[in-house]
């Protein structure tokens, strides 16, 4: 830095030191599980870093730890060819594999050559490749990349500096500063699974998917445009390989252990092994262990140790020679099956379910596992009393796979694919194609809880404080029977629940009361119409603002109302008019109107003149306010909205946590993603609450 001549080498020595602390306890904290300091101490030392910094800004460099988050988010990633290829692995299943891998490698090798593999965990992530280039003794972070295709990959520099583990600089020994231009190394972003589960009950909590596996979670972190938002997700990263570097060492154990000297992350779980039969035994060692490992993996790599012997393998024109990946078998165990049950959802759609014999899978005990349906119950032959293999899929909702027959104990007697619904009793039908069974009964207490809950969703009525156990019981002592008998509730009934404190029973009321002042298009979002989502609610809200009119227009006059709806199409038509014409539904909505819910919508001002005209957005993910605040704000300064990403898009507004499916669809429609503070701009709004560096 040109600016370095003019600063105050007291001060300079000052800076140098508290960032060298900063990161040095960040890396204990975070990488070795460790810290010497207190949470306290470490955040007086960044404050004292951040105050030096702020009242001499001259002392400020990139690899300063209050530099780890950018503040403009990106139009898209950018694309980057590397020099050298980011080869994947071949893969092995099974002990055969990995003996012909060792045929290969002493084929490979002079005739009785001595050589030792390495066995490290494969760690179920998003693979990146890191830069550090290095001037003096100091190693700068310049450049992160994705894998890609191996040869291109995309830059994700401003998003993996988030990571607090990861050092921004690096202090290198003089003798070594001296030999090298820069380091290159390979590793994984990864997230802790304790650390998974927060973020999926955050997104449920928000009505949105949760993340399949850590893997789609990390990866998808990785790619999103805003470094600010992935500054709040929970990633790590742990380096396997040093590609570019001091040539110190002659193997890849020595330069793992080196990447660990000078404060990198890596896991250290790595196991040297003189022959393959010490990597069958590591394998088994590592498939008993890593149930307990706070991360994934799925497999165990194994790699020729020595660099000299990698290089005269060399590579095939898809795999290096010198290296294989064994993946574990997804994780199957026997037990027995106790009972059958059967689950209703909100549509009324059967699920059976295995009651099972506790059993330890994949590192979680494991006592139910679907079955998805009855033609597979049947088509299993799946009895209580069975020997059943499950499996993790993706290990997360385990699954029945198969019956074993042969360990059948005597008397046992085929499941009963239920002619009645198991809540209800009213007789299942199943309609057309479906392969659900379901029970069309609107009062069957399953169906009614289902629907109670999502009528109290954020984006639907907004009801706070109505949670599963209340639903459960106001079904359940009769209270509650359809989503207009909430209204009726009083808080003398609701003290007589289990559980249920006075003050916490007005606080209800004043909640189910509050929501007869939402607009009419809430309402109809939260019946949960098929179909129509919270924005054609609103488009249908334009054209009959109120319940009043509806009931007024009854099935045919409302569907004729939607038909004229630009982009309803006649599913949806058909969808709204069964709907209303539909006894039960109707004397909801009678009884709805009688309890004076939900106001007349007010159709927004549409302005043609304002900064918006002409663009459409689709918003997704949490934003800093409510969404349909956002929408408001939208369609007032004259832009349109959409529910979901379409090729008349112009912007996909992405808050925080957003589905990689969106960013996927946007990508490929080539819609420009931008991010709530985009919008407010465009808006000529201030920008929303800055994040936190901390
Ligand atoms: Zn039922």
């Amino acid at each position: 830095m040109c600016a370095v001549a003019t600063v105050d080498p007291g001060l300079r020595a000052r800076h140098d030191a508290l960032v060298r602390d900063v990161q040095a306890h960040a890396y204990r904290y975070y990488v070795l599980d460790d810290p010497t300091v207190s949470d306290a101490e470490y955040d007086a030392l960044y404050r004292e870093l951040v105050a030096l910094e702020q009242a001499h800004p001259e002392l400020v460099h990139p690899g300063s730890p209050t530099q780890r988050v950018g503040d403009q988010p990106r139009g898209d990633l950018v694309k980057y060819e590397r020099p050298a290829r980011m080869f994947s692995l071949d893969n092995a299943y099974s002990a055969d594999d990995l003996r012909a891998f060792d045929e290969r490698v002493r084929r490979g090798l002079r005739e009785g050559e001595r050589f030792a593999y390495v066995a490290e965990p494969k760690l179920d992530g998003a693979s990146i490749e890191i830069v550090y280039e290095v001037a003096g003794s100091r190693a700068t972070l310049t450049m992160v990349s994705t894998r890609g295709d191996g040869k291109v990959g995309e830059l994700v520099t401003e998003n993996v500096r988030t990571i607090k583990s990861l050092p921004l600089v690096l202090e290198l020994a003089p003798e070594i500063g001296e030999k090298v231009d820069r380091l290159t190394l390979r590793g994984e972003v990864v997230i802790h699974r304790k650390d998974l589960d927060a973020i999926n009950a955050d997104r449920e909590k928000n009505g949105e998917e949760p993340f399949a596996n850590p893997r789609n979670a990390a990866a998808g972190s990785l790619r999103m445009l805003d470094p600010r938002v992935v500054a709040r997700r929970p990633l790590r990263v742990s380096l396997y390989q040093l590609v570019e570097g001091p040539k110190l060492h002659g193997t890849h154990a020595e330069s793992l252990e080196w990447i660990a000297t000078v404060g990198l992350p890596t896991h250290r779980r790595q196991v040297i092994c003189a022959s393959i039969d010490d990597v069958l035994s590591a394998i088994g060692d590592f498939d008993r262990a890593r149930g307990g490992y706070p991360f994934e993996t799925d497999g165990v790599v194994v790699k020729i140790d020595e660099y000299r012997q990698q290089s005269i393998l060399g590579e095939t024109a898809k795999f290096p020679r010198w290296a294989i990946a064994y993946k574990f078998a997804a994780e199957r165990v026997v037990t027995e099956v106790r009972g059958v049950q059967v689950q209703v959802g909100r549509t009324g759609a059967l699920t059976p379910v295995a009651d099972l014999s506790p059993v330890l899978l994949a590192g979680t005990t494991v006592s139910r596992a679907s079955l998805h349906n009855f033609d597979r119950v049947t088509s299993f032959d799946v009895r209580v009393g069975d020997f059943v293999e499950i499996e993790k899929a993706g290990e997360i909702i385990p699954q029945v796979i198969r019956v074993l027959h042969d360990r059948r104990p005597e008397c046992t007697t085929p499941t009963p694919v239920p002619t009645e619904c198991p809540e209800c009793g009213t007789q299942v039908v199943r309609a057309g194609e479906e392969v659900a069974l379901r029970c069309p009964n609107r009062r069957c207490p399953a169906v009614v809880r289902a629907a109670l809950h999502y009528y109290s969703r954020r984006f639907a009525m907004d009801i706070d404080h109505l949670g599963p156990s209340l639903i459960d019981q106001l079904v359940q002592s009769k209270l509650v029977s359809d989503v207009a008998d909430l209204y009726d509730l009083t808080v003398e009934q609701l003290v007589e629940l289990e559980r249920m404190a006075k003050k916490s029973a007005s606080n209800v009321v004043a909640q189910i009361t509050g929501s007869k002042q939402r607009p009419f298009d809430r309402l109809l979002t939260a019946l949960g119409i098929p179909q129509i989502g919270q924005v054609a609610a609103r488009q249908l809200a334009e054209e009959i603002p109120s319940l009043e009119a509806l009931l007024e227009l009854g099935a045919e006059g409302a569907a004729r109302a939607a038909g004229s709806i630009h982009g309803f199409g006649p599913a949806m038509v058909d969808a709204i008019r069964a709907w209303i014409a539909d006894d039960d539904n109707r004397a909801v909505l009678e009884k709805l109107r009688a309890r004076g819910v939900s106001v007349p919508y007010q159709r927004a001002r549409v302005s043609l003149e304002g900064p918006l005209v002409g663009k459409s957005f689709c918003v997704t993910g949490v934003l800093s306010r409510k969404r349909e605040e956002v929408h408001e704000d939208i369609r007032a300064a004259g832009g349109e909205v959409h529910d979901a990403v379409k090729s008349g898009t112009t912007y996909l507004v992405a808050g925080e946590k957003v589905g990689q499916t969106k960013l996927d669809a946007a990508r490929k429609k080539g819609v420009q993603v931008i991010d709530e503070n985009g919008l407010m701009a465009m808006l000529g709004k201030p920008p929303v609450g800055q994040t936190s560096l901390v």
